[in-house]
């Protein structure tokens, strides 16, 4: 399989620390990749590096099996708290991110609305948004440029179980129908268990292990657990 993203010996250090310690990663294209890591291990470092948000200390990264920057408009991200305009409504600010995109669409804005299930939204401005719609309008946006690559960061925050349900549905379907490449952050084994066709497991801004699905023996938790060194038993 090509590789979608393909990171070698990467760094970032901020002051005295290193976020990411020579880290290397390998995404299939047409993969749902699980970055799974405990708090601190680098994760959100790691894709803001990949979107181009910050400069790498060292190393190097490949997005589309190349170099450059041309790539940047097949790739959509959610990372951190999505970036909304507080006093526009969900549709006024899909509107702006697509103006921003060059394109000028209004059935574009009507179908992204509807495909996160925000189209009862109506004139509401984000700033007065639940943190569930925040995630949905987010990943809105984050697909609005019809990326091949998607980078989302701890996803299901502060969404309800539907929202959780309605999310991993979203993944599969744009990943099974559009080819998409995800990578999907997150601490939520059991989600990702369900969606992901491959891991990486990251620790102290390195990568432990990476592997496909079907390489893992047994559950997700222990194979985890086996590679972080945690005794966890009760
Ligand atoms: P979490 O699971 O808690 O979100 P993470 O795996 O996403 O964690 P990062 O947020 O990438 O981890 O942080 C990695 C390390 O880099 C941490 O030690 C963090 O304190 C540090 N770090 C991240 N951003 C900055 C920054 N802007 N300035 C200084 N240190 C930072």
């Amino acid at each position: 399989m090509p590789e979608m993203i393909t990171v070698q010996g990467l760094t970032k250090r901020y002051g005295r620390g290193l976020a990411l310690a020579g880290l290397d990663m390998h995404v299939p294209a047409g993969a749902i990749y699980g970055l799974l890591g405990s708090n601190g291990a680098g994760k959100t470092t790691l894709l803001r590096v990949l979107c181009g948000l910050q400069k790498p200390t060292g190393g190097t990264y490949a997005l589309f099996g190349g170099n450059g920057t041309a790539y940047r408009g097949r790739m959509g991200a959610m990372i951190e708290a999505p970036a909304l305009w507080g006093d526009m409504s969900a549709a006024e600010n899909l509107r702006q991110q697509l103006l921003l995109l060059g394109v000028s669409d209004e059935e574009k804005v009507e179908s992204l609305l509807k495909l996160l299930g925000l189209e009862r939204a109506g004139g509401k401005k984000t700033k007065y948004f639940s943190l569930g719609m925040r995630q949905r309008l987010g990943i809105a946006m984050a697909l609005a440029g019809d990326p091949e690559l998607l980078l989302l960061d701890e996803p299901t925050n502060g969404l309800d179980p539907r929202g959780v349900i309605f999310l991993r549905r979203l993944i599969q379907r744009l990943n099974r129908e559009r080819g998409m490449t995800i990578v999907v952050a997150s601490h939520n084994l059991d989600e990702l268990e369900r969606i992901a066709t491959h891991y990486g497991v990251m620790e102290n801004g390195r990568m432990l292990r990476e592997m496909a699905a079907n390489e893992i023996e047994g559950s997700l938790e222990d194979c985890y657990l086996a590679l972080t060194g945690g005794d966890m038993d009760a």
